[in-house]
């Protein structure tokens, strides 16, 4: 197990917004003993360019964009692109045979083809995953964040490479993956699910994963359905995310995973808990 990870993705914050360099910080620190470290290169202007338009590429690049959760911040630009080439790097290790996990921030799941949402610029693992296919043919991206991973499935609805399987909470941000349609598997949860809601229901879903038998598993891994979110209402424990690494890591697949969400104290502890078992 590599990580990928670069402390300038802590050289960003706002008084009180959730998504805080103290995310990263702290899971950094409780694993950094525990695995060998890679630093990740910034993703190139056209390796971003082949997953999203130009129209957004600029307006991230010259800060042209309001979003009250998607503040302009100095250098978002730069950083966005380092967290993207993180993914990459990822993939490329996953690809070389072993595991791998992106350490990084800005998210990147709720960016579209053509538009920034949910503290997310670029979609890292999109961009990761558009890079892949020109070396393998299918690819399984797993979304088990606790809101949709409604930028993934826009860049990817219809590419029957790609199957894209989301588990969220619903109704929750940003209130998309109601249901299944092309290439998109949704799972919705009510506020309140616990890990014996969840897990036999995520164990059948991944029965379609293995049946499409992908070269590739990206996992779009958000810890915010832990009991402690302030900002969603499932109810993981922290042994959750080891249980939902374990039947991830039984597809026996080369997989890479990205960070998405989680906000509460128990992060670190849940993505260590993960690491152990995928
Ligand atoms: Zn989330």
């Amino acid at each position: 197990m590599k990580i990928v990870y670069s402390s300038d993705c802590l050289n960003y914050s706002q008084v009180d917004h959730p998504e805080s360099p103290r995310r990263v910080s702290s899971i950094y620190e409780m694993i950094r003993d525990d695995y060998d470290f890679v630093t990740p290169e910034s993703a190139s202007d056209s390796v971003i360019l082949e997953t999203h338009s130009v129209r957004l590429f600029e307006s991230i690049r010259d800060g042209a964009f309001s979003d009250p959760d998607t503040p302009v911040f100095p250098d978002i630009f730069n950083l966005a692109k380092l967290a993207a080439g993180s993914a990459v790097r990822a993939m490329e290790i996953a690809l070389a045979g072993e595991s791998t996990f992106s350490l990084m921030r800005p998210p990147g799941h709720h960016a579209g083809h053509d538009n920034l949402s949910g503290f997310c610029y670029f979609n890292n693992i999109a961009i990761a995953v558009t890079q892949a296919l020109k070396r393998v043919e299918k690819i399984a991206i797993i979304d088990f964040d606790c809101h949709h991973g409604d930028g993934t499935e826009n860049i990817f609805t219809g590419d029957g490479r790609v199957l894209f399987l989301s588990t969220h909470e619903s109704p929750l941000f940003p209130g998309t993956g109601l249901e299944s349609h092309d290439n998109c598997l949704n799972y919705t949860f009510p506020s309140g699910a616990t890990e014996t809601d969840y897990l036999p229901v995520f164990e059948l879903a991944l029965e379609k994963v293995r049946a499409f038998n992908p070269d590739l598993i990206a996992v779009s891994a958000g810890f915010d359905a832990h009991k402690g979110q302030p900002i969603a209402n499932m109810m993981f424990e922290t042994e959750t995310f080891g249980a939902i690494a374990k039947l991830i890591a039984s597809l026996d697949k080369p997989t890479f995973s990205v960070l998405e969400g989680g906000y509460c104290n128990e992060l670190a502890a849940s993505v260590r808990e993960y690491l152990k078992h995928i």
